[in-house]
């Protein structure tokens, strides 16, 4: 068995969580230049040329990069042969969102669904775990803006749909959506479990990094044809017209029910902020 002291994995979420928020990923910035080169709309460019600057800004000054530091979600692997020393996981990371909220000076989001009496730590962090073999600990984190979080959607489907409606849903959200999500934004897609099943893996999916293909070549084609429907929309940065609406679509899938096609279809935008952390 492996032990992991409580206190190393709170300090390394504390800087996960001002790190994502200051840092943009570098395949995020590469998409956004990428999108430049290939964006038509004067407009479009200048708007993408603000973004790239924006994140030169926050990362060189250590000030977020959006005024939405997100709510906190994480995917955790745990390996079977590792043990908390001194506390358990989830204190861990949410003692850790509590002092890496606090010591950024970044926004806390959190709050009451009905009051809206704000939780004042950016706590409970929203945690998916997974138990694998070995002795290892991975934790994911990822900032989730509410603009992107809102125009989210999940859906049953026929069997009888197919390719072509889950097609059909996952262009028709990205256009009733708008400039809501902060375009250009990155889809991901779930499809297939159940409709939380569904949904898990439309968030999972957003944590492949940008211009990485599909293993999988069915999904790799649906995923380059999606992206062409999709910046065919001219929905455009901030919403403003434009070829460039996402910088990439990822899709991951899992066997369903014979009766059932559930589709989700999570959002991010530009500032898709995500840090993994290996223990
Ligand atoms: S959706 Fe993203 S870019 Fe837009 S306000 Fe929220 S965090 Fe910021």
């Amino acid at each position: 068995m492996r032990s992991i002291p409580f206190t190393t994995i709170k300090e390394k979420i504390k800087e996960a969580c001002i790190e994502a928020n200051h840092v943009l990923g570098e395949d995020v910035l590469e998409g956004l230049r990428r999108a430049k080169e290939e964006e038509d709309s004067p407009l479009g460019r200048e708007i993408l040329d603000q973004l790239i600057e924006n994140a030169r800004i926050a990362r060189e000054e250590r000030i977020p990069l959006c005024q939405d530091t997100g709510l906190a979600v994480f995917f955790v692997e745990l390996g079977d042969q590792v043990t908390i020393e001194g506390g358990l996981l989830p204190e861990a990371i949410n003692e850790g969102v509590r002092e890496g909220y606090r010591d950024g000076f970044l926004r806390k989001s959190a709050c009451h669904p009905f009051s809206r009496k704000n939780t004042g730590d950016n706590t409970p962090a929203i945690i998916h775990y997974q138990l694998v073999p070995g002795e290892q600990l991975k934790i994911t984190f990822c900032a989730k803006g509410g603009g992107s979080e809102n125009m989210s959607r999940a859906t049953m489907l026929r069997p009888a749909d197919g390719i072509e409606g889950v097609e059909n849903f996952v262009v028709n959200r990205v256009w009733e959506s708008q400039a809501n999500p902060c375009p250009p934004v990155v889809v991901g897609v779930g499809i297939g479990g159940t409709i939380e099943r569904a949904t898990f893996l439309a968030k999972k999916s957003l944590l492949t990094p940008i211009g990485q293909e599909n293993p999988d070549p069915e999904l790799a084609k649906i995923e380059k044809r999606l992206l062409k429907k999709i910046n065919d929309l001219g929905i455009g940065p901030a919403g403003l017209g434009g070829r460039t609406t996402a910088l990439d679509v990822h899709i991951m899938m899992e066997p369903c029910h014979i009766a059932s096609l559930p589709v989700a279809v999570n959002l991010n935008c530009h500032s898709s902020r995500h840090r993994e952390i290996i223990f």
